[in-house]
């Protein structure tokens, strides 16, 4: 296997095995015909409104059936692709597929709104917020049918820069999520200056706040903080009906979890969405 020198920059610094090595090589190489060969396919995942007991949101989540390597979690080949500079054909390939999606669903009756997961290297890029406006408005969609979701971490490696870039998104009609918050190393003091309309607690608070008084307490704390900024929160990965009875009794806005569904395939997702919401 006779290595690009951009791949061995890449990936050099990295103390793994030779058979780890060659794995992340073959990844990053892959990709791209990945991509274009339908080995990369979306499952989305409900977003459940408590208030209503409706799901009006989901996320989309990108999935890699690879011919040798078999199944690759997104969190292996994500960090991959960003690290290697693929990440923009990834997230582009991602917009499209959830913007013909989204045609779709509206065709079945299916309205909803649709988030998907930007990298920090997205948001650099200045030109997308109306790149996608002209996508969504080719297929005839309202610009609030999609929604970003960013990291913390994404949001602080240039926080002046990427604070213009969601500006210009939420002046479109996009709405924007913060992922995984309580992970990363902002500081509430960014939280205030971002145009930010949902916060997403990150699982590691929620998943044992049933039976950790300490959780419990940073989720409620968290819930207030939040509503205190005027935005809407959303706990990740509750898996348990107690979580859920919790989280409503602190007045959370939004559950995503495995106790309403795991990540679905389109047609599966819309079986879910039917039946959940009988319409
Ligand atoms: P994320 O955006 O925080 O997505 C939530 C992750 O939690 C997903 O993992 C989801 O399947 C999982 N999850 C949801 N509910 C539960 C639950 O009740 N219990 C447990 N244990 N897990 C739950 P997934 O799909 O493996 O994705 C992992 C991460 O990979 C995502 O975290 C996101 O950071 C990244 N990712 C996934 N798809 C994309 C994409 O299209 N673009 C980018 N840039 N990143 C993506
Ligand atoms: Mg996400
Ligand atoms: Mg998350
Ligand atoms: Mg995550």
């Amino acid at each position: 296997n006779q290595a690009r020198a951009e791949d061995v920059r890449i990936l050099s610094y990295r103390q793994g095995s030779d058979e780890q090595y060659q794995r992340e090589l073959k990844i990053i190489r892959d990709l791209p015909l990945g991509l274009k060969s339908n080995q990369l396919y979306l499952v989305f995942q409900p977003k459940v409104t408590l208030a209503s007991n409706q799901c009006a949101a989901a996320e989309a989540l990108i999935r890699w059936q690879h011919p040798e390597l078999g199944f690759i979690a997104p969190d292996e080949f994500i960090r991959l692709a960003e690290n290697s500079g693929n990440i923009n054909m990834v997230s582009q390939w991602v917009v499209n597929e959830s913007i013909k999606q989204l045609a779709a669903w509206q065709q079945q009756g299916i309205i909803l709104k649709l988030a998907i997961n930007l990298s920090a290297h997205d948001l650099s890029n200045k030109a997308l917020p109306s790149q996608i406006a002209t996508q969504l408005n080719a297929q005839g969609l309202a610009y609030d049918a999609l929604s970003i979701e960013v990291t913390e971490g994404a949001v602080m490696k240039d926080p002046d820069a990427v604070i213009a870039v969601l500006q210009d998104f939420r002046d479109i009609g996009i709405s924007i999520a913060i992922d995984d918050f309580g992970t990363g190393h902002s500081s509430l003091a960014y939280l205030k200056l971002l145009p930010v309309d949902e916060v997403k607690i990150d699982r590691s608070f929620v998943k044992d706040m049933f039976i950790n008084k300490q959780d419990a307490m940073i989720v409620e704390t968290s819930i207030q903080l939040i509503h205190g900024l005027g935005m809407s929160v959303v706990a990740e990965g509750v898996e348990e009906q107690e979580t859920v009875e919790l989280l409503k009794a602190i007045n959370c806005d939004i559950i995503q979890g495995y106790v309403f569904s795991k990540p679905l395939k389109n047609e599966d997702f819309s079986l879910w969405f039917h039946d959940f919401n009988q319409v």
